[in-house]
């Protein structure tokens, strides 16, 4: 099969090509067909669209600025570069865009419970602040490796009123919480909707996800077309399971002249066990309801991943990326630890922005790239998140000390 990318993907039964699909307990695939049936309802009720628009301009704050980084421009030399400022969402990051729409959802089928598993805790506060907005219980599922390193979040989502779950299994950080999610959806399958956070998992959340997440896309072809009457040349954004790369990428899959760079988490080097990107070294397989790239040892079994960014530290990758990349629509690459440290850092003192570390790893490649590019070239780096939930680990890292 020659692989095209295109618009219209997933096919009826959730695939992208080879990747993709709902591979899931008996058990869960009602539920999920439920799912599917109701979103693609909602997708065509003009209500649900007043309603979700109504709330992403006057609760998140959309349109989020593309903002041209003046002096990192001038600092590289090279491409003029514009950020698309999803940090400055509400609660601090993209997720807000996804947790936002599955909550209607959730309402329009009748649900009270709201459970969600979180890595960084972007998408632990993101569904605990709309499970609080609309009178809903929430139950959030985190590693207690994730509840340690962003304590911050921690305390977020308990002060909006929801119940942290840590979680001890296995490498206790996002995978483990993914299953502790599901474990609790199967059970409580009348009262409740499984938020998930990215781009991944079973049939209809990696569609339903990015359609909810595009808007980051739509809103930056408006805006860069506006600014500089034409589209960009380049398009970087970190890829976790992949929702705010997708979400950007998406808009412009049928735009050839742009490129999509996604940048996965390189941590201490490309070596086992040492980072989190899949297309380094992964391969194909089955991991929580989908098939993708998946970082796993010659017997199939999952490896432990490492990244200074808890939001990319994941075994595997949504499956519309694994499809974009299989067709050479979109390229991957990485960065590591220390190159989004350097990023992060940049960032703060050249531009005034603190931004996450997942973000950190999509300016650190477009500090390696803008400068081969002419001066007439325009990249847009998504900046998915903000950096306040890492300054005390950034501030250890870097070895910032408290004035005496
Ligand atoms: C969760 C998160 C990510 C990674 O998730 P994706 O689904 O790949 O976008 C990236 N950046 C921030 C700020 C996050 O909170």
């Amino acid at each position: 099969m020659s692989a095209v990318a295109n618009l219209n993907l997933p096919d009826a039964t959730g695939h992208f090509g080879p990747f993709g699909g709902r591979y899931v307990p008996e058990t869960l695939m009602h539920p999920l067909q439920e799912l599917e049936e109701e979103y693609f309802r909602a997708q065509h009720d003009p209500e649900f669209a007043r309603e979700l628009s109504y709330y992403l301009t006057e609760f998140v704050g959309r349109p989020s600025p593309l903002y041209f980084a003046e002096r990192l421009t001038k600092e590289l030399g090279g491409a003029k570069i514009y950020l698309k400022r999803e940090d400055l969402n509400h609660t601090g990051a993209h997720k807000i865009n996804n947790a936002l729409g599955q909550i209607l959802l959730a309402k329009r089928m009748g649900k009270t419970r709201i459970i969600a598993e979180t890595g960084a805790g972007q998408h632990g506060v993101a569904s605990a602040t709309v499970a609080a907005m609309f009178g809903m219980k929430c139950v959030i599922y985190m590693g207690a490796v994730d509840c340690q390193r962003q304590e911050l979040n921690v305390y977020r989502m308990k002060m909006l009123g929801a119940e942290v779950v840590p979680v001890h299994a296995g490498q206790k950080t996002l995978k483990e919480a993914v299953n502790e999610a599901m474990r609790d959806w199967v059970t409580n399958l009348r009262s409740t909707h499984y938020i998930l956070g990215t781009a991944y998992g079973a049939h209809p959340y990696p569609v339903m996800v990015r359609n909810f997440q595009r808007i980051i896309g739509d809103e930056a072809r408006a805006q860069i077309l506006e600014k500089e009457k034409r589209l960009p040349d380049m398009l970087i954004a970190c890829v976790g399971g992949g929702s705010n790369a997708i979400g950007l990428f998406y808009p412009f899959l049928d735009d050839q002249s742009v490129k999509l760079v996604g940048v996965e988490a390189g941590g201490l080097g490309i070596k086992p066990e040492m980072h989190a990107a899949r297309f380094q070294g992964g391969s194909l397989g089955v991991l929580q309801g989908t098939r993708s790239y998946i970082l796993q040892d010659e017997f199939g079994q999952i490896q432990s991943t490492h990244s200074v960014s808890a939001g990319l530290d994941y075994a595997a990758v949504g499956p519309e990326h694994a499809w974009l990349r299989d067709a050479s629509r979109a390229e991957y690459t990485y960065a590591t630890d220390d190159q989004a440290l350097a990023a992060f850092m940049k960032l703060a003192r050249l531009e005034g922005i603190i931004p996450a570390l997942e973000s950190a790893h999509a300016v650190a490649e477009c500090m390696v790239r803008a400068p081969k590019l002419g001066k007439d070239a325009l990249i847009i780096v998504n900046l998915s998140g903000r950096g306040d939930k890492d300054v005390a680990q950034v501030a250890d890292k870097v070895g910032l000390q408290m004035p005496k």
